[in-house]
């Protein structure tokens, strides 16, 4: 049988099935083997690795991990794609199919549950394009026991997360990436390996997870307050963006520019200036204010 990733067999597939993409889930199918197996040799997942897979689609990038993973557990909200995967990976004993949104979804039980003999975790997607942070995000907050993640997202989202200080791109993401992991763009991907071709660009993402977070603050919550709130406005100075990040800012505007002073920040300096330890700096001498 014809690999699922190949034009041929998903028209086929989607023929027999009856199957009509709905846009509104970001369904666009991989139908190219090359980018495909160029992630998964980068990825370095074996026999004892257990996969998290966002959204299968109709099986073209489950089929290659079930290959070489020890188990995979994918996610899949539609609910028409569940008969279809269960003909298209009906060789693969190592796929559980859970038809449930990503986000609702109890993602340290089936970890629990499905690689009980795996060795590592890691996630491998071609994800819903739509919800591309809230998916990260939640994986991420829930600090899962993932050791790394290959993620296809929309060029500017994975340019985003890989940004540095004092770039175009560099923002809130990119902080709350960073804090959580080491980030690399791995390669760009043409419109064309797509059926249909989204109509933006997509890249592949590798994010490893460290050990704990990159900067020492024990409220994660107030800090991603903090660094979110710096880029509230990103033309605005540091300054006048945090007047409205604590209540009756205006009000206390002397004494944030104080700290943030004492923290060796220029009150004037932009958001996207400023570097992740920076913004740790600038946490420890707002973590109690107003007091
Ligand atoms: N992995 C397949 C491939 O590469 O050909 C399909 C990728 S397609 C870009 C995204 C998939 O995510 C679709 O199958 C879509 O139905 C599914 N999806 C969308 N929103 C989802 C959600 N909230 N939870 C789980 N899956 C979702």
């Amino acid at each position: 049988m014809k690999d699922i990733a190949t034009a041929g067999r998903t028209k086929q597939i989607l023929d027999d099935h009856g199957f009509s993409f709905k846009k509104s889930l970001g369904q666009n199918f991989l139908i190219d083997l090359n980018v495909i197996r160029e992630v998964l040799d980068k990825s370095e997942i074996h026999e004892k690795t257990g996969v998290i897979e966002v959204g299968p689609g109709i099986g073209s990038l489950t089929e290659q991990l079930a290959r070489r993973a020890g188990k995979v557990a994918a996610f899949e909200i539609d609910q028409r794609l569940v008969p279809v995967l269960a003909d298209t990976l009906s060789p693969y004993s190592n796929v559980t199919v859970i038809n449930q949104d990503i986000l609702k979804a109890d993602i340290r039980d089936a970890i629990d549950t499905h690689f009980s003999e795996c060795n590592e975790v890691v996630v491998v997607a071609n994800l819903p394009y739509y919800i591309t942070t809230p998916i990260l995000m939640n994986f991420l907050e829930q600090d899962l026991p993932i050791a790394r993640y290959y993620v296809m997202m929309q060029k500017e989202v994975g340019e985003r997360i890989s940004a540095g200080p004092n770039s175009k791109s560099y923002g809130s993401l990119s902080i709350a990436i960073d804090y959580y992991t080491e980030a690399r763009v791995i390669r760009q991907v043409p419109k064309t390996v797509f059926m249909p071709p989204p109509n933006v660009d997509s890249i592949i993402v590798e994010m490893v997870k460290r050990e704990s977070g990159k900067v020492d603050v024990d409220d994660e919550n107030l800090f991603f307050r903090l660094t979110r709130g710096a880029f509230g406005q990103r033309r605005k100075t540091i300054l006048n963006n945090y007047m409205s990040v604590f209540e009756d800012g205006k009000k206390h505007k002397d004494s944030v520019r104080r700290l943030l002073e004492a923290a060796g920040i220029d009150p004037r300096r932009r958001g996207e200036s400023i570097s992740i330890e920076e913004y740790a700096d600038i946490y420890h001498r707002l973590k109690n204010f107003p007091e």
